[in-house]
């Protein structure tokens, strides 16, 4: 594993910036520039990679997809979301016409927004090319097959993979070897159930847990994640709302939150916590608030642990192992 991509980090439904949403970043960018000069395109760019991450960039709307990059051409990606079709035409990008490739997908769950991607993703259409996909739901493969049934979608599966794609039954708890690295999943809290996983190989952790309410009242939940957390060097977490929400009105809603996911990181010893999932009513300016307001928290609670590293994935994010 060498990193990790995200190509869809948002939770629930794909969502674009607006015209008035860049608008309002041009008038941002402009009026801080106001009176300033600028001698090259360089000196534009330094600039710009001053502001505000919400002032010159998007987290953009795709929904959840996640690339474990293995540099060969196996690939390991988490959940089909709208992000993979972006994924699929880089992966075929970078390797030349005719390699033969094989995707292995891991599935948290069967949502609409993990798996809307699959109908779009260009390399499962193309001879040679082989999608497996793994995941613990009893119905995996009849909900991604009924995803492209009449009156829903104008093709069928079997005509558009003409059986590429393989279906795995994954055993929660029982780690498995795919394409160099130990994978392990385990059963979340979750309106019809999600699966975690555990990436593991070559010393380096990667945690991917999205769609996952926590209880934190219930010790024996808290441990088996804190246990499933362990000293991970990347924990990709469901922090969809804030705690105020997740713990009144948005209780039993099947998600959770950045103060959550701080507080697990930090009793897990885990070294960089990714927020993700966002939520689509959250414009780029709200996730840079929920973002800073994570770091503050574990600065406060840190006590006299190694610090952990808070980031707020984006479409186009990448983190080097
Ligand atoms: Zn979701
Ligand atoms: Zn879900």
């Amino acid at each position: 594993m060498k990193r990790v991509r995200f190509w869809g980090t948002r939770g629930s439904l794909p969502v674009a910036l607006t015209a008035a949403g860049v608008r309002a970043k041009q008038l941002a960018a402009l009026r801080a520039a106001a009176g300033r000069g600028f001698a090259s395109d360089a000196e534009i760019g330094a600039y710009l990679d001053g502001l505000p991450f919400a002032a010159r960039a998007t987290y953009g709307g795709h929904t959840s997809c996640v690339e474990i990059e293995t540099g060969g051409t196996e690939f390991l990606l988490c959940d089909l979301g709208s992000g993979a079709r972006p994924f699929g035409l880089a992966a075929l990008a970078r390797h030349p016409r005719g390699t033969a490739l094989t995707f292995h997908v891991f599935m948290s769950h069967l949502h609409w927004d993990h798996i809307m991607g699959l109908p779009f993703f260009v390399p499962g259409f193309i001879p040679g090319n082989r999608v497996v996909i793994y995941g613990s739901h009893a119905g995996l493969e009849a909900a991604l097959l009924r995803q492209q049934e009449p009156p829903s979608f104008p093709v069928g599966f079997d005509t558009l993979f003409g059986g590429r794609v393989e279906f795995v039954h994954l055993e929660p708890g029982v780690a498995r070897e795919v394409a160099g690295v130990r994978v392990t999943s385990m059963l979340q809290r979750h309106g019809g159930d999600s699966y975690g996983y555990r990436f593991e190989s070559q010393g380096r952790t990667v945690i991917y847990s999205t769609d996952s309410e926590h209880p934190l009242a219930e010790a024996e939940h808290t441990e088996r994640f804190v246990e499933f957390f362990r000293a991970a060097d990347l924990v990709i977490f469901d922090a969809m709302y804030s705690l105020a929400d997740s713990i009144s009105v948005k209780a039993d809603w099947g998600h959770s939150s950045n103060v959550v996911g701080v507080e697990l990181c930090q009793l897990a010893q885990a070294r960089h916590l990714c927020l993700f999932h966002h939520e689509p009513v959250f414009d780029d300016a709200a996730i840079d608030s929920v973002l800073a307001e994570t770091r503050r928290l574990e600065e406060i609670t840190r006590g006299g642990a190694a610090p952990l590293r808070v980031s707020a994935a984006y479409d186009g994010l990448e983190i080097e192992l």
